[in-house]
C-alpha cells in the first residue's frame, strides 16, 4: 500500500530522475488529479493509502510526463485568466504571456460597454472566452481553420456560461467574413520560424499542435495574411491587439502600418519582452 507522502516522493524522484524542470509541482498536480486529493490533503492527511486505481492512474500520468507530455495536456486542462480552459490535443496550451493581450483589451473597453470580438484562430478560445467572461455586454466570434479546435473552444464557451454570446466559425482567419464588422480583432497566430522549431522544448516541439506554432521560415506568414484582413474586418475606428513573438516587433509594426493601421506600437509581457502589436482603423 502506498500514501500520499510516499506517492508524492516517488513521483518527484522519477519526474527529476527524467530531467523534468518543476518535479515537485508537477508531481503534486498528478498526485491531486490522480486521487482527488487537496495540496492540504497531502500535508494534513500525508498517511492516506491510495486505492489501486488511483496508484495504476498516478503512474500513467507520470509515463506520459516522462515523455515530456506537459501536466496540463496530461490532465486535459489549464488555468488562463480566471477560467479553467478544458483542453485537447489539438490546441495550444495557452501561455501566461497572452494574458497580457486580454488585460490590455479588457481595460481598452470598461465593463458594461458593448463591443464586438474576433479572435483569428481562437484555438481554445483561451482569448476570446476571458474577454467576453469579463465583459457581460460584449459578443465575439471565433475563427479557426481546425474543426477540432472549433470543437474544444466551443466545449468552453459551454461550460462557462457564455455560448449564447460566442459563435465559432471553420475558416481561414476572416476568410468569409463581412467587411467591417467587428470593434476589435485580436489573434494569437502561429510566428515561430519553421528552423526554429526543432529546438524548442519537447513539452512544445512534440506536444503543441504544429498548425498553432510554425509561423512559416520568415515566422511572419500568418501576420502578412493577418493584416490587410484584419483591417477589412474592423469597423473605422476599431482596434486590434495581436501576439508577436520577442522579435518581430519591427516587422510586425511595418506589416500593421502597410496594411493602413495608424497608432501602431508595440506592448511588453511581464517579462519586460515586446509582446502584443495594436493598431488602429482610421
Ligand atoms: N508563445 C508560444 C511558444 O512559446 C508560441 C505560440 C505561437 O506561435 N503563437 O511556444
Amino acid at each position: 500500500m502506498t500514501t500520499l507522502v510516499q506517492a508524492w516522493t516517488g513521483a518527484q524522484k522519477r519526474l527529476k530522475a527524467a530531467f523534468i524542470d518543476s518535479p515537485a509541482i508537477d508531481a503534486r498536480l498528478l498526485l491531486e488529479a490522480a486521487t482527488g486529493a487537496t495540496r492540504t490533503d497531502i500535508l494534513t492527511d500525508p498517511y492516506r493509502e491510495l486505492t489501486e486505481d488511483q496508484e495504476a492512474l498516478l503512474n500513467t500520468y507520470l509515463d506520459k510526463r516522462e515523455k515530456r507530455m506537459p501536466v496540463a495536456r496530461i490532465l486535459g486542462r489549464k488555468g488562463f485568466w480566471k477560467l479553467l480552459l478544458n483542453l485537447s490535443e489539438h490546441v495550444l496550451i495557452p501561455r501566461p504571456e497572452t494574458e497580457c493581450l486580454v488585460d490590455m483589451v479588457l481595460k481598452a473597453y470598461p465593463e458594461g460597454e458593448s463591443f464586438s470580438i474576433a479572435d483569428l484562430g481562437t484555438g481554445s478560445g483561451a482569448i476570446l472566452l476571458s474577454i467576453l467572461s469579463e465583459r457581460p455586454a460584449a459578443k465575439g466570434l471565433g475563427t479557426d481553420i481546425s474543426e477540432e479546435a472549433l470543437a474544444v473552444a466551443r466545449d468552453n464557451a459551454a461550460h462557462l456560461g457564455i455560448a449564447s454570446r460566442a459563435a465559432f466559425l471553420r475558416t481561414s482567419w476572416g476568410d468569409g467574413l463581412h467587411d467591417a464588422t467587428f470593434d476589435v480583432v485580436v489573434s494569437n497566430p502561429p510566428y515561430i520560424r519553421s528552423d526554429v522549431i526543432p529546438t524548442l522544448d519537447p513539452e512544445v516541439k512534440n506536444h503543441d499542435p504544429m498548425l498553432a506554432l510554425d509561423g512559416g521560415a520568415s515566422g511572419l506568414e500568418a501576420f502578412e495574411a493577418l493584416a490587410p484582413e484584419i483591417f477589412r474586418l474592423l469597423k473605422p475606428g476599431g482596434r486590434t491587439w495581436l501576439e508577436i513573438g520577442f522579435d518581430q516587433s519591427e516587422d510586425v509594426e511595418k506589416l500593421m502600418k502597410s496594411a493602413g493601421f495608424e497608432d501602431v506600437a508595440t506592448y511588453l509581457d511581464l517579462s519586460n519582452l515586446p509582446r502584443v502589436v495594436v493598431g488602429r482603423k482610421p
